[in-house]
């Protein structure tokens, strides 16, 4: 018998309901109860990771410590338990195939034929226990990406139904799904919920709660009616009511009971309730900020609120540490050039240049680092922003009026950020970038060094282009500092301006690795240098 439990959490009705965030949620309490816990995402997509996907497409790409390009849900998953996720956490139909096939050509099915049962969905069943193997974790969770009916997803649920007749004891299923109101009638509809789990049965599944998700309350009939028509008990109907922040999710699961319901249903202890402490602190904080400031995020995906999703997150974490509601104004970088730069961000009490790829919005970005490095407003840029704050001093200060990436002008003749030598023979565009995590050494004295406090840090990467070290002692002469080099190959991880109030631009994303329990020290820094732009200002 196993001693760790899965749960699997399915999505009816439409997609968007947030099986990320519930899980998530779930995952947060059963932890503060001591669990251990991780939670991993089934994409039913043929990419093998959502590295080569546009943005439009899915959001943000998501980057983990060992170099996995994942959904942005495993963000969320970080972001609440306060632990590192990795590749194993995130597994796409693409990349179940791709096992199957490569065994395949091995000869290891010794003549049998290939087929989507049993092989597809042993490969799953495989990759659905592998977190669970090694002791680590007594409780994974697995969200399976989509809804229930979509063609692509059948075999997951195929996988689930399996697992489940194998291993009674040890798994349940939850299935969130959408209570829709119908203003005219003035009334809660339970139908395509009734629908969604019916189909759910027809594949064999019978889920054991039901995570409602609604824009009014449930009350006791409904969920009598709903327990009766879909074959849960009534306690195991939840209500998940629209919260004004996901960070308040967990304590609406609390007071629905969703984890004693879950525990219980798993034959684990279940008494007592979590521990939401230092949650609800970080919760307060974030309810009644004692300050407010205004930050652009100047970006090319602004009408895509998730493509920038961890940033967004992480001024979330960084405002409520400074008990200030952080105002993000979301500017896109082509409507920016020479002309109405001051117009567009006269007022802002920080300006955070996103990462990126690619030459739309390039030039608006270079006006906004200008702008905020001549009016000494705090900046932050991140990979492609602090590619740019350092081609915007290669122009405008040390008058190299042609310095860029030649990722965005091969010919150029002062390229100030270039492609690394070990980048330069591939051709492939998937997993091929600098991914994951790498040390830093902070310079001593440096803004880095004293928002850090350490000497080696260590961030999460993904980007082809690097700072060229060729011209790294002008660019310190004329004041723009390289004060976080990698230790290994002295590359250039962080640029600074000691004198300008608050200018840092990093090639990592620092933005993965803030959570609700570590605030992520340069949002921290950053958002505090924006107050005291504020109170400047006043
Ligand atoms: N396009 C840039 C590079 O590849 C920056 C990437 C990013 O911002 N993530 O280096």
């Amino acid at each position: 018998m196993s001693s760790t439990k899965y749960i699997f959490v399915t999505g009816g009705v439409t997609s968007s309901l947030g099986k990320g965030i519930i899980s998530a949620s779930l995952a947060t309490l059963l932890q503060s109860r001591g669990y251990s816990v991780t939670i991993q995402k089934f994409d039913p997509y043929i990419n093998i990771d959502p590295g080569t996907l546009n943005p439009y497409e899915h959001g943000e790409c998501y980057v983990t410590d060992d170099g996995a390009e994942t959904d942005l849900d495993l963000g969320h998953y970080e972001r609440f338990l306060n632990r590192p996720t990795s590749q194993d956490n995130n597994v796409t139909t693409g990349r179940i195939y791709q096992s199957v096939i490569v065994k395949e050509r091995r000869g290891d099915y010794l003549g049998k034929t290939v087929q989507v049962i049993p092989h597809i969905t042993d490969e799953i069943k495989r990759r659905m226990l592998l977190l669970g193997q090694n002791g680590e974790f007594e409780v994974v969770i697995t969200e399976i990406g989509g809804t229930v009916g979509d063609i692509e997803a059948l075999p997951y649920v195929e996988a689930v139904r399996q697992f489940k007749w194998e291993m009674p004891d040890d798994c349940l299923v939850v299935h969130l799904t959408l209570i829709p109101y119908l203003a005219a009638a003035g009334e809660l509809k339970t139908k395509p919920t009734q629908h969604s789990v019916k189909m759910l049965q027809e594949s064999g599944v019978q889920p054991d709660i039901l995570v409602c998700r609604t824009e009014h309350h449930i009350d006791d009939d409904l969920k009598r009616k709903l327990a009766l028509f879909c074959n849960v008990k009534k306690e195991a109907v939840i209500e998940s009511i629209d919260a004004e922040t996901i960070y308040a999710v967990p304590l609406l699961m609390r007071n629905e009971k969703l984890d004693e319901i879950v525990l219980k249903r798993l034959g684990l202890p279940h008494e007592g309730k979590a521990d939401l402490s230092r949650w609800k602190d970080f919760l307060y904080k974030l309810r009644f900020p004692t300050n407010e400031v205004r930050i652009g995020l100047i970006g090319k995906y602004v009408e895509l609120k998730d493509a920038y999703k961890s940033i967004a997150e992480a001024f979330i974490h960084a405002g409520a540490a400074n008990e200030c509601k952080v105002q993000l104004e979301w500017i896109h970088s082509e409507k920016l050039n020479a002309d109405d730069v001051e117009k567009n961000l006269r007022g802002l009490n920080g300006i955070l240049v996103a990462p990126g790829f690619g030459e739309r919005g390039f030039e608006g970005k270079l006006e906004a680092v200008r702008y905020a490095r001549e009016n000494n407003i705090p900046f932050f840029g991140i990979c492609l922003g602090m590619q740019c704050a350092v081609i915007e001093f290669a122009r405008n200060v040390l008058g190299h009026k042609d310095a860029n990436s030649t990722e965005i002008n091969p010919e150029t003749s002062q390229p100030v950020i270039h492609l690394m030598e070990a980048q330069k023979s591939i051709t492939e565009k998937g997993g091929t970038m600098r991914l994951g995590a790498y040390n830093c050494e902070l310079i001593p004295d440096s803004l880095a060094h004293k928002i850090y406090k350490r000497n080696t840090i260590s961030e999460r990467h993904r980007h082809r282009f690097e700072y060229n070290n060729a011209f790294l002692k002008a660019f310190e002469a004329a004041g723009m500092k390289a004060t976080g080099i990698n230790p290994d190959n002295q590359l250039v991880e962080i640029v600074e301006i000691p004198e300008h109030p608050f200018f840092i631009g990093t090639q990592f994303h620092p933005e993965y690795k803030s959570t609700v329990a570590n605030p992520h020290p340069l949002f921290t820094a950053f958002v505090k240098a924006t107050i005291e732009h504020h109170n400047s200002e006043k």
